[in-house]
């Protein structure tokens, strides 16, 4: 069977899934799985077909001490265990920067282009630039395609784009790029199937996951985003702070004497729930601590989105539907909730019995507002744009 390969390289784990193709039904999940404490502890676990479980094992870290190991310790498992022809790779690469509205073929003039955005993304383009230099070199006549998470929102007002900086450093590319672009074009295509009589309005997509931004789309296309010129805008995130008055980075550069790096480090890693509440990054632990501090992280994190989805509202003129995705809005009914409950000026009524049961219409009929949970899948996407450039 032919078969693509679809990666999504972080700073210490390495996911992968491989896609069966040709079939009737179009790509089909063959195998889901990751390599994660890449350089610490790494371990491999993947999944076939109705999640039975393929592999669960640790490997010696000297075996896998970086990315370019682990991409060859996941193609050698695959290898090993998968009798597939494998067509080609699709990679999930977080900056496009400002040409790329579309995925494409990638050879070396391209990959030396997309390192050019390593400083815009400074924690995720270098690794996912890696593993696309590694199959270059193993596998050169095997074809290769970058999906970009900013490439879906590269269609916004040159308004909804711009700082209000001087207008030289939007032409050398601080802009407002967004991101989570795969998962909201994914939504965007559901939408067309699971509720088509609002696919074609306004809509804001809640992509509620370790990462999180809302999307504003308008006719199915996306016309703003709460994410700007990197993955720190917008709202708080598991580790992440969201939007923040610059003035507090001067302060912390100019008063507390902290470099640049630490900034980053904080920002990116010991901010957003993790910093507010001081227990942990993860939803599912905020809800279950008794520390008043979980609480609060999580209150700040619902006002937020609330917040949030109304600049949205504005951008789409008004609001017709409003659809939850990914970790945390795809499995809490508890936040979806407090979420709804920030969106009943606009005329959303949550049907509280639909939200527990997990249905995807989550509001009443008589609701202004469609609430929707639609899960998003990125790989799918990728796989798709991978097989239309073949
Ligand atoms: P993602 O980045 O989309 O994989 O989402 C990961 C995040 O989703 C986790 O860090 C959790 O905060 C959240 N999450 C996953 N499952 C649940 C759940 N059952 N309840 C609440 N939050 C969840």
């Amino acid at each position: 069977m032919d078969a693509i390969l679809v990666l999504n390289a972080g700073s210490s784990s390495l996911k992968f899934q491989l896609f069966g193709i040709g079939g009737p039904d179009g790509p089909q999940a063959l195998v889901k799985g990751k390599i994660d404490g890449i350089g610490t502890h790494p371990h491999l676990r993947a999944t076939g077909p109705a999640k039975t479980l393929l592999v669960d094992r640790d490997c010696a870290p000297s075996e896998v001490p970086d990315l370019p190991a682990a991409t060859h310790a996941m193609a050698g498992w695959m290898r090993e265990t998968q009798q597939v022809n494998l067509v080609a790779v699709g990679h999930r690469v977080v900056h496009g920067g400002p040409d790329y509205s579309q995925p494409v073929r990638l050879d070396e003039q391209v990959l030396q282009y997309l390192e050019r955005f390593i400083p815009l993304a400074p924690l995720h383009q270098p690794h996912n630039l890696e593993p696309i230099r590694t199959m270059i070199e193993r596998r050169p006549e095997l074809p290769q395609v970058a999906c970009f998470d900013t490439a879906f929102h590269r269609g916004h007002s040159a308004v909804a784009d711009h700082y209000a900086i001087p207008e030289r450093f939007h032409a050398e590319g601080v802009r407002r790029y967004g991101f989570h672009g795969l998962s909201y074009e994914y939504i965007s295509g559901r939408l067309r199937e699971v509720a088509p009589d609002v696919a074609g309005g306004r809509i804001v997509v809640a992509h509620l996951g370790s990462g999180a931004s809302l999307c504003a789309l308008s006719d199915g296309r996306s016309i703003e985003s709460t994410l700007g010129f990197t993955a720190l805008d917008g709202l708080p995130m598991g580790t992440r702070c969201g939007q923040i008055d610059p003035g507090v980075i001067l302060y912390l550069i100019d008063q507390k004497g902290m470099t640049a790096k630490e900034v980053q480090d904080l920002l990116y890693k010991e901010s957003g729930l993790k910093g507010l509440s001081g227990v942990s990054n993860d939803v599912r632990d905020l809800l279950e601590s008794d520390d008043p501090r979980a609480a609060f992280a999580l209150d700040h994190f619902v006002y937020r989105v609330g917040l949030h989805a109304g600049a949205m509202a504005a951008a789409l003129d008004g609001l017709d539907a409003f659809v939850f995705t990914a970790g945390i809005g795809e499995n809490s009914p508890e936040i979806r909730a407090a979420i709804a409950k920030r969106l009943e000026w606009c005329g959303a009524e949550l049907d509280p019995a639909a939200n527990a049961a997990g249905k995807s219409v989550i509001s009443t009929e008589r609701s202004r507002v469609r609430l929707l949970v639609v899960p998003t899948d990125e790989e799918l996407m990728i796989v798709r744009h991978t097989l239309a450039l073949l």
